[in-house]
């Protein structure tokens, strides 16, 4: 009777170990949920660069996060949406803002180009612009912000890009297309046993 449940726990950890490689195959991008558990989000980054910059600093007055690249280098959408506003500000310099479905907004600041129009939809990973020193930039970077629902001037809903982004710190390179954010199968790790040379299925079992 031993040997018998043995085996079935064996003939279990292998269809698990099999699913979630078929899982981890078949879903590379990473994805999360937001706080009310509903939407899934799956941002990338919005450019190729060095974070420079970190949310919460300059006594807490900056509300997004910088990475600091080349100059004319491509600005992606980090997810579809609605192009809500696009022009020039004395201190964001050339400035996007889309409207995500997720009810998310993302501004994309200090461009040297603009690259889409008011209302225009765009795909995530579309290219909205390029990275410029425009406005109130002692550098060239992309200035990155995410709100909640919308933005305000006194910025009161918005958010660490980090929190949808996944964890970067300061100096940290970060690549367009990708994100931070630990897969399922890393999340899981715990569970996923890796086969060695040597191991019996009876010493996996174990
Ligand atoms: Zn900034």
């Amino acid at each position: 009777m031993g040997d018998y449940i043995k085996r079935l726990l064996i003939a279990g950890i292998i269809a698990l170990c099999v699913s979630l490689l078929f899982l981890g195959g078949k879903h590379p991008q990473a994805s999360m949920l937001d706080k009310n558990g509903k939407e899934k989000i799956d941002w990338i980054w919005p450019a190729d660069g060095v974070i420079s910059d970190t949310f919460g600093t300059r006594q807490g007055r900056h509300k997004g996060i910088d990475i600091a690249g080349e100059i004319n280098s491509p600005i992606f959408a980090v997810d579809g949406g609605i192009v809500e506003k696009s022009y020039y500000s004395n201190s964001y310099g050339n400035v996007i803002f889309i409207k995500h479905p997720s009810n998310y907004v993302t501004v994309y600041a200090h461009l040297s180009n603009r690259l889409v129009q008011e209302g225009q939809k765009v795909a995530k990973g579309y290219i909205i612009g390029k990275m410029g020193r425009t406005g109130q930039a002692t550098g060239v970077h992309l200035h990155f912000e995410t709100h909640e629902i919308n933005w305000t001037y006194d910025k009161r809903y918005a958010l660490n890009p980090v929190n949808l982004l996944g964890e970067a710190k300061l100096g940290e390179i970060v690549q367009a297309g990708t994100n931070n954010v630990k897969s399922v199968l890393e999340a899981t790790s715990d569970f996923v046993y890796i086969v060695r040379v040597g191991d019996t299925l009876s010493s996996i079992a174990d």
